[in-house]
């Protein structure tokens, strides 16, 4: 791929917004008594209420659970509340679209003005307005069958976050919407799937030159649903544009579409062909009205977001920066993290086990931090076992397989039953080291001649003999003095 640091392409400012759509988990659909349930793909059409068939008479009823959901997501992206927002009817016509317009809003959005920052980076991206609306049906083709519609997905309801063109490089926008599907799973508003297009992006990109201060004309491309195709999709428009520039062509609005397969921005459609969506209020749906005390109540209970956990990790827990974005990039190993560091004295060598060896074990079995055998308690004791050096790293990784294996029993248990124990105890120590020291006599011999490189020999000798639990401090120095007293 060329890159963006060489001419003609240096020579330009890209330019990014976004435009999100979210899935969000409630119970029943936006607007009826109809399970929203888009997962049960096998029988299409069974979560279907009367309303989502555009049946005539049948009047929208606004799902109470979706609106705070839509709040909660606005109050955790700084967003200002409006206490009246309104909807409007959106208007086009496609057969995943049986009433024949959509009930979105356009003119009062629920939340406006908000603002995230993206994690490891000075830049921060203005939200400008978070709305309610309903998903549309699912239209599939297949040339046997012809068309066919599931009502299941009509009117799942939706949150569309969009975004000020503020990000500057497509890992910029990536980065920007990892962040906010961290945030969105972390307030358990939208699963995040991308692959069932639960959590799915449009992106706006233009380019101008370097430094000008006036935006260039943009495209918009549908609906990308990974992140290694948002990237890819962004960078390629972004040179198709310089290109066009730099043959003396004009960019043009347009709206193109993402072919993964062929790495390619394709026309959908331009300008001139852009729908008018005649909007109007909705007439069977009042102003929705929210209390302060309602939305008060609503950020009074948000949960620890990722950008608060991380600053606990690094002040409070005294973590890496690295294993801090490691660990809070994943809700289920940060959910479990929590829960050990709660109760371990060493919060950095939790991490370091968490991250290595149970990770390692983990992957092993095909498991994860969601399913993890050990106990947070147990794996919070393992570490200060560590850290208190009642256990050197070697034996520690038996430990933590012996508890993988048997989640039942405490580590102390686990560690007196196996001899796991470090070897502290002189007597012991010496009583192993007199046997090194006359089962090689040769190798004593050279020593004392003079050879005191073999010195690693020897205490690589006496762990081998303690099956690795000598305190291998204590073992040097009594070999050393055993060593050099002549007998
Ligand atoms: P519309 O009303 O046509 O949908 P908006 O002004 O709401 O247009 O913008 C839609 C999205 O396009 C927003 O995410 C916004 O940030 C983005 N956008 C607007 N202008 C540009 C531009 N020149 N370059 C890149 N993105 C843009
Ligand atoms: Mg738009």
């Amino acid at each position: 791929m060329t890159s963006f640091e060489h001419p003609p392409y240096s020579d330009y400012d890209v330019v990014i917004g976004l435009e999100v759509h979210c899935q969000l988990l409630t119970t029943h659909k936006l607007f009826s008594a109809a399970a929203n349930m888009t997962a049960d793909a096998a029988r299409p059409n069974q979560h279907v209420a009367h309303f989502e068939q555009a049946l005539p008479g049948q009047l929208p009823v606004l799902n109470p659970e979706a609106v705070k959901l839509a709040v909660t997501a606005g109050l955790a992206l700084d967003c200002h509340v409006n206490l009246t927002s309104v909807f409007e009817r959106k208007h086009y016509f496609y057969p995943d679209l049986p009433k024949g317009y959509q009930i979105t809003q356009q003119a009062r959005p629920v939340c406006a003005q908000g603002q995230l920052s993206i994690p490891d980076s000075n830049v921060s991206v203005r939200i400008a307005r978070i709305q309610i609306e309903e998903d549309a049906a699912k239209s599939t083709h297949d040339d046997r069958r012809g068309r066919r519609i599931d009502l299941n997905r009509a009117s799942v309801p939706l949150i569309e976050i969009v975004t000020e063109p503020d990000m500057s490089s497509a890992d910029e926008a990536v980065e920007f919407l990892k962040e906010l599907h961290l945030i969105v799973r972390t307030l358990q508003v939208c699963s995040g799937n991308m692959e069932d297009g639960a959590f799915r992006c449009d992106a706006n990109v233009s380019v101008k030159k370097r430094g000008s201060s006036s935006l260039g004309e943009r495209c918009e491309l549908k609906n990308i649903n990974s992140f290694k195709f948002i990237r890819d999709a962004i960078e390629f428009e972004a040179r198709r544009q310089i290109d066009i520039l730099e043959a003396g062509g004009r960019i043009t609005m347009q709206t193109r579409s993402y072919d993964a397969a062929l790495g390619q921005t394709t026309l959908m459609r331009d300008k001139e062909n852009a729908p008018d969506y005649r909007f109007m209020p909705e007439p069977d749906l009042p102003a929705l009205t929210l209390s302060t005390a309602y939305v008060e109540e609503l950020r009074a209970h948000l949960p620890e977001l990722p950008a608060a956990r991380r600053v606990r990790y690094v002040r409070q827990l005294g973590l890496s920066h690295q294993d801090t974005s490691i660990i809070s990039s994943n809700l289920a190993l940060a959910s479990y993290f929590d829960q050990a560091s709660a109760l371990c004295a060493s919060p950095q060598t939790l991490a370091n086990w968490v991250l290595n060896e149970m990770t390692l074990v983990l992957s092993e079995q095909g498991a994860s931090f969601e399913s993890c055998p050990v106990s947070p308690a147990y794996m919070a004791r393992f570490a200060d076992l560590v850290s208190e050096d009642v256990i050197n790293s070697k034996l520690a990784k038996k430990l933590l397989r012996l508890m993988v294996k048997h989640p039942e029993c405490t580590p102390e248990h686990l560690l007196e039953a196996h001899h796991l124990v470090v070897i502290r105890d002189e007597d012991v120590l010496q009583a192993l080291v007199s046997q090194v020291i006359e089962g090689n006599s040769v190798q004593v011999a050279q020593y004392r001649a003079g050879k005191e490189a073999l010195l690693g020999y020897f205490v690589g000798q006496l762990m081998k003999l303690s099956q690795g639990k000598a305190d291998p401090v204590v073992g040097k120095a009594l070999l050393m003095k055993e060593l050099t007293t002549l007998d």
